[in-house]
């Protein structure tokens, strides 16, 4: 069975690393509303277009426009046949009643938590490469080849002062949502290296599917001793009669 997970986080908790990471061994379909927004500005679609004023200044785009955005990519047949992760979505109460109202329910919700002040400076020196779409930083990660070093882009909503709204948001957001996921909620301290980091999210999600399964279908030897015990005395009295 396909596992689904939502993953949540501030922004610079690491989540694109992490994605790559649980794509790369589950194989689900990463849904980034992020990335989606981003395309739909560079494609200079209508969506893009009325979504890249609120972007630039770190607020969020109004909840219809995003919620039919991901409604229709939703809709596409990867997502069921491999199971999905989803990324930046729901950010408000709304988005996460459209969600239910969808069938979109989570299997797993990973919560990635980094304090503010890390924040600041994983953000303010991260750079993207429009070609490969690598992500590098001044400080953590920094690009040694000239060529590509000449065509970093800093994202429009990477500077201090769009970060601090966004994260006021993001606590708004996190707050508003939080509930709706209590009981699949797995919170996970992001403040480390991604290696350990991603150690504990993976072995989360690995956990959940091994959980899934064995719970409707996994019969173990002990559950056929237990339906050998129960029901010996049954057969032998048929046997008898
Ligand atoms: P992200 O890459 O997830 O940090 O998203 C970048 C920007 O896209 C956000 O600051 C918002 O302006 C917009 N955005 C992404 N997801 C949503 C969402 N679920 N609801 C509203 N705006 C969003």
């Amino acid at each position: 069975m396909p596992i689904n997970i939502l993953i949540a986080g501030p922004p610079g908790a690491g989540k694109g690393t992490q994605c790559e990471r649980i794509v790369k061994e589950f194989g689900v379909v990463h849904i980034s509303t992020g990335d989606l927004l981003r395309q739909e500005k560079a494609d200079k679609t209508p969506l893009g277009l009325s979504a890249a004023e609120y972007m630039s200044k770190g607020a969020l785009v109004p909840d219809e426009l995003v919620i039919a955005m991901v409604k229709a990519r939703f809709e596409k047949p990867d997502v069921k046949a491999k199971g999905w992760l989803l990324d930046g979505f729901p950010r408000s109460r709304p988005q996460a009643d459209a969600m239910v109202q969808q069938g979109i329910i989570p299997d797993l919700f990973i919560l990635l938590a980094v304090p503010d002040e890390a924040l600041v400076v994983r953000i303010c020196g991260r750079r993207t490469d429009p070609v490969t779409g690598i992500i590098y930083h001044d400080t953590f990660k920094p690009c040694t080849d000239p060529e590509i070093l000449a065509r970093l882009e800093t994202r429009a909503d990477d500077t201090k002062e769009a970060l601090e709204k966004r994260l006021v948001g993001y606590h708004q957001h996190i707050a508003a949502i939080r509930d709706c996921y209590k009981a699949m909620t797995v919170e996970v301290d992001g403040n480390r290296t991604p290696d350990a980091v991603a150690a504990e999210v993976l072995g989360a999600i690995r956990k959940k599917q091994k959980g899934s399964s064995s719970c409707c279908c996994n019969i173990r030897p002990f559950h056929l001793a237990f339906l050998a015990f129960f029901f010996a005395p049954v057969f032998a009295n048929l046997l008898k009669a």
